[in-house]
Order: C-alpha cells, then sequence, then structure tokens
C-alpha cells in the first residue's frame, strides 16, 4: 500500500469539501484580551477574537496568574508522575475539595482534560456495570459518544432534549437492568439548554444514574458559577457533574463530581484517569484561583448574559439571521461548508474580526455557521464594528439574511 498517497487522498476529500482545517496563528494579549496579535504570511496585525472559549476572559486574571506565578516558584513546571506515584501534589488535592464544593458534591476527580473525563468516565462505567444500557442525547459532544462507544455498552440514542422521547426509551429497557442517562447542560453549537429537572424526574421514576456535561455552563450559571445543575437546584439528583477548566476557568485540565463512593469508583476503575500523569501544580493551582473569584463574583456572570442579549439585539436589527438562544453562545447560520469560511477568512483579512467557522462533522451540514461568544469584556464599540463587518461581508458573499 502507498500510505503517503492514502493520506493525501483522504485529506484532498475534506479540502473538495471545504472543510478542511486551517489553524489561526495568534498570540494571545495578557490584559488586552479580547485583542489578539494574528501571525498571516505578511506579518502580524491586531484584532478581536469573537470566538474563544475563555468566555470570561479568566486566562488573563491577575489573581490566576498570581496564583500559577506563585505554584511554580513553589513546585516547579510539571507533576513528576501519576497521582499515584508520586504526582499527587498538594494543589490537586485543593482543586477537587474546591471543585467538590462548587457542585455541593461530595468528592471530585480531576483529569488531564474535559475530553478524557468524559471519555474515562463513560467507558469505564459502561465497561464495568454488568448489563448497563446508556442513553445519550442525540447531540452529546464527541467525547462522549466515543466514551461510550468504546464501553461497548448498549446504547440508545435519544432525540435532542427530548424528555418524553427518552422515557419511552427507557420503559423498553428491562425494569432492574442498570441505566446511565448521558447529556449536557448548555449545547455549545446551537446554544439551548436541557431541562434537566425533568431528565431527572425520570431518571429517578427508571432508577437511572445521570451524567451531566457541564462544560459550556461551568463558571457562568449558578449563584456560584456550579453551572445549569446549581442554578435550576438540581445538583444533588445528578451522579456524575463533569466540567472542564479549560473554557470559561480560562486554564486547562477536565473533572468529574459526584458521591464519594461514585468518584472513589472512577478513581480506582478509571484507566485514562490511573495511567495518565497529572497535571501539572501551578495549572491546578491556578484552575483553582479561579473557582474561587468566579464563586464570589457574580456580577462577571450578570455582564456575560448582558454582553450576549445585547449582540443577539444588535444583530436582530441589523437583519442577521442569529439563532435565538438562553444562553452566552450566539451562532449565526450560513448554511453551507466552503461559504462559512470564505466569511470567516473576509472578516479575518478584511477586518480584523476572528470567528471560526463551524462545519460538518461539528454541525450537520446545511447548517454551517460563525459561531460567536461575547465574553464581558467585548466593548459596544467592538459590537458595532463585529456587526457592520458581517454586514459587509453578507452583501460581498451575497449570504441569506433572517427571514
Ligand atoms: C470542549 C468540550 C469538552 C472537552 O473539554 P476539554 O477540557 O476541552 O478537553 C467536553 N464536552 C464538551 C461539550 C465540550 O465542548
Amino acid at each position: 500500500m502507498d500510505y503517503a498517497r492514502f493520506f493525501e487522498e483522504q485529506v484532498s476529500g475534506l479540502k473538495a469539501e471545504g472543510r478542511y482545517r486551517v489553524f489561526t496563528e495568534i498570540m494571545r494579549r495578557v490584559s488586552r484580551f479580547p485583542e489578539a496579535a494574528y501571525y498571516t504570511q505578511r506579518g502580524t496585525r491586531d484584532i478581536v477574537v469573537w470566538c474563544s472559549n475563555d468566555y470570561l476572559g479568566m486566562g488573563q486574571h491577575p489573581t490566576v496568574l498570581a496564583a500559577m506565578h506563585e505554584a511554580i516558584d513553589l513546585c516547579g513546571a510539571g507533576a513528576g508522575g501519576t497521582r499515584n506515584i508520586s504526582g499527587n501534589n498538594r494543589f490537586h488535592v485543593l482543586l477537587e475539595q474546591e471543585l467538590a464544593s462548587l457542585h455541593g458534591t461530595e468528592a471530585a476527580l480531576l483529569f488531564t482534560s474535559g475530553y478524557t473525563a468524559n471519555m474515562t468516565t463513560l467507558m469505564t462505567l459502561g465497561a464495568s456495570i454488568p448489563g448497563c444500557t446508556i442513553f445519550s442525547d442525540s447531540q452529546n459532544h464527541n467525547s462522549m459518544i466515543e466514551g461510550i462507544r468504546h464501553s461497548r455498552a448498549p446504547r440508545m440514542v435519544f432525540r435532542h432534549n427530548d424528555v418524553a422521547h427518552l422515557e419511552e426509551l427507557l420503559a423498553q429497557a428491562p425494569v432492574n437492568a442498570p441505566k446511565l442517562i448521558a447529556f449536557e447542560s448548555v449545547y455549545s453549537m446551537d446554544g439551548d439548554i436541557a431541562p434537566i429537572e425533568k431528565i431527572c424526574d425520570v431518571a429517578e421514576k427508571y432508577n437511572a444514574m445521570t451524567f451531566l456535561d457541564e462544560v459550556h455552563a461551568v463558571g457562568m450559571y449558578g449563584a456560584h458559577g456550579g453551572g445549569v445543575s446549581e442554578r435550576d437546584g438540581q445538583s444533588h439528583r445528578i451522579t456524575f457533574i463533569q466540567g472542564t477548566l479549560a473554557k470559561a476557568i480560562g486554564v486547562h485540565g477536565g473533572y468529574v463530581a459526584g458521591s464519594r463512593a461514585a468518584v472513589d469508583f472512577i478513581r480506582s476503575f478509571g484507566q485514562g484517569f490511573i495511567f495518565s500523569s497529572s497535571m501539572p501544580p501551578a495549572v491546578a493551582a491556578g484552575a483553582r484561583a479561579s473557582i474561587q473569584y468566579l464563586k464570589q463574583h457574580n456580577e462577571l456572570r450578570d455582564r456575560h448574559q448582558e454582553r450576549a442579549e445585547t449582540l443577539r439585539q444588535k444583530l436582530a436589527a441589523a437583519g442577521l439571521p442569529a439563532i435565538v438562544t438562553k444562553s452566552h453562545i450566539v451562532p449565526v447560520l450560513v448554511g453551507d461548508a466552503a461559504r462559512c469560511k470564505q466569511a470567516s477568512d473576509l472578516l479575518l483579512d478584511e477586518h480584523g474580526i476572528y470567528i471560526q467557522p463551524i462545519n460538518y462533522p461539528t454541525v450537520p451540514r446545511g447548517s454551517e455557521r460563525l459561531r460567536i461568544t461575547p465574553t464581558p469584556l467585548h466593548t459596544d464599540a467592538q459590537m458595532d464594528d463585529l456587526v457592520g463587518s458581517l454586514l459587509a461581508v453578507w452583501a460581498k458573499l451575497d449570504l441569506k439574511m433572517s427571514a
């Protein structure tokens, strides 16, 4: 076999479809977020980032940076091992306590990423609980899908956020069979929110466990940033709350939180946890400082929601096809992969505005979009500039305006 040719052919298929991924090289600047420098072949230029998952700008917060500097000076760079073999630093333990406190759970367990937290926890549960069936929302993130797939447990997919369909499927499984419902709170591409209370109701009725991915909600919802489960008063009903430290928390890593017994089980059997070196202590220290700050600063969450709502109104007033959501995510529909990429390129090259195109398989074909994530640090002037630039690009490419 001609391996090189195989690789090239596969990739050129993506190029023909217009969904070959080109990474935009930027330099984030402390104290200037959401501004950044963009590296092009013709030198660098200043841009405004409108697609960051550093949703609250905590990645540059002085409190977080100070905690990280301090921890580096104290402990050095790496953790030096897995949690079991010399890599269980004091900062990991403190961060897990902080996470358990954030979610009101007995315990929490750190992973090197949110992806690994999902993959390892779902894989471990599905593979080790005899006869367990996993009920999975049709729009679950790839990390959950892969965890479920690798667990080899039987899987039933329910229609997105459709509790009646979920119940129909639960009723089909044997009454005494173990069951696990896997879903997210805020879905990151459409920005819609799961009916957590109703899902917990059917979970209890059918004695099913619940696994909730709060990656796009932690830090941003609830009185202390404990996610939509905190906002809705449902945290105590969730078996596993999963989150990331790399988005609104602004640093890196992932975790699950739950009862002492449930977390201890994953700690003891989860291979993606056991066999991977723990995160650098300074990363843990930074994440902890960020969570502690966010717990006490509701005004940042209010400002975040206000910014998203203001942008939605500005886009709607301009006739741009923004999807209406009840979250901080503002998607604008393009509906074609190649044109979505073109729109993104034009925004960056001609307007200094960075919004990565979102194409299949991240979203279904025909719903390609620009996914905008306004933060508390985006100003009105930056928003007006964004709207004007979008209008210019929409006119140039003859894209569809809102109905
Ligand atoms: C980003 C993301 C993850 C993975 O988290 P990382 O910490 O980036 O690995 C998991 N679930 C969802 C829904 C995500 O969007």
